[in-house]
């Protein structure tokens, strides 16, 4: 398995190189996309020392608001041609309007696309659609199991798609990528405890901030209070992952063979970027390590044990 790290700054590309990221992706000003965080300075110039790193540059084209008139579509396909000629090896594709609109300018524009998870994919029939629109990968969305996604990767293996998911710790919405308004503050007025601009991740980044304490609690009770309120935090914040999403998950999908693991948070700062590729490093060492020097059943337990003892590479680590 392979790591995919989003990237905001031309400086950020040889350090997630030197951490471990094995490709890049990023977003620019004038092409929509979904999220926040896109490239400041030119991408010419980011792709071209991403490239001498030996690095893939995939774009984000994500955006699931495209309203464009006819004139606009063209300027659009206008700075599509100009992406790829500025070296872009990959598109992420959301809209099925623009998955059309690549296959219009596929002598122009011949870069790969991939199936964003924006637009979420959820079962093999949804595969086989975008698979037919011509992906040459598909990233799943964090609210598929790795049972449920059975299906989904067996038809990207027979029809040679990559497959790429999102590391279950550090991105995602509980709710759905692209679906969820909480992540746009157009549509809330709350301005504290969010994470980023998001209102469905409140209290999930800023330990402290939103708490949830126990309070009077009967003495032959007390052991169990912590738990109890770790748990309602997560409830009441939406704090974390879906609930989908964890260190089993994470060992299932790799096991069943998926190509790359994908960290997304575009507006986190670089050191907290080149921070979290290294966790996705250490992650993946372990997972190899245990499943070349354990039986399946053992590797995938073992696995889960150290990853929810896991305090991160600086808090001790492994
Ligand atoms: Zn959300």
């Amino acid at each position: 398995m392979k790591i995919v790290s989003c990237f905001s700054r031309a400086d950020e590309i040889a350090p997630l190189a030197e951490a471990g990221a094995d490709e890049l992706y990023c977003a620019v000003a004038d092409i929509p996309s979904y999220g926040f965080g896109v490239l400041r300075g030119g991408l010419a110039t980011a792709v071209t020392r991403a490239h001498r790193l030996g690095k893939k540059v995939s774009l984000a084209v994500n955006s699931m608001r495209l309203t464009y008139s006819r004139a606009q579509m063209l300027q659009f396909a206008g700075r599509l041609r100009q992406a790829a000629e500025h070296g872009v090896d990959a598109f992420i594709v959301a809209s099925p309007a623009v998955f059309e609109l690549f296959r219009e300018l596929k002598e122009k524009v011949p870069a790969p696309v991939h199936l964003s998870s924006v637009q979420p994919c959820f079962n093999s029939g949804t595969a086989r659609y975008f698979i037919r629109l011509g992906i040459s990968r598909l990233i799943l969305p964090s609210q598929v199991a790795p049972a449920e996604a059975a299906g989904i990767l067996r038809e990207c293996r027979a029809a040679g798609v990559e497959t790429e998911i999102f590391d279950y710790r550090f991105f995602g919405c509980v709710y759905v990528n692209g679906r969820c308004n909480l992540h746009d503050p157009v549509f809330h007025t709350f301005t504290s405890g969010k994470e980023g601009d998001a209102m469905c991740r409140c209290g999930a980044g800023t330990a402290g901030r939103l708490e949830v304490r126990p309070a009077d609690v009967a003495p032959a009770r007390a052991a169990l209070a912590p738990a109890l309120a770790r748990r309602l935090y997560t409830r009441m914040t939406c704090g974390g992952p879906p609930r989908l999403a964890n260190a089993a998950a994470f060992f299932d999908f790799f096991r069943g063979g998926v190509d790359f693991l994908k960290y997304g948070t575009r507006r986190d700062p670089s050191g907290v970027k080149v921070r979290k590729v290294r966790e996705l490093r250490a992650l993946l060492d372990l997972a190899e390590a245990l499943k070349a020097s354990l039986p399946a059943a053992a590797a995938r337990a073992e696995f889960i044990r150290r990853m929810s003892a896991w305090r991160g590479l600086e808090g001790g680590g492994r």
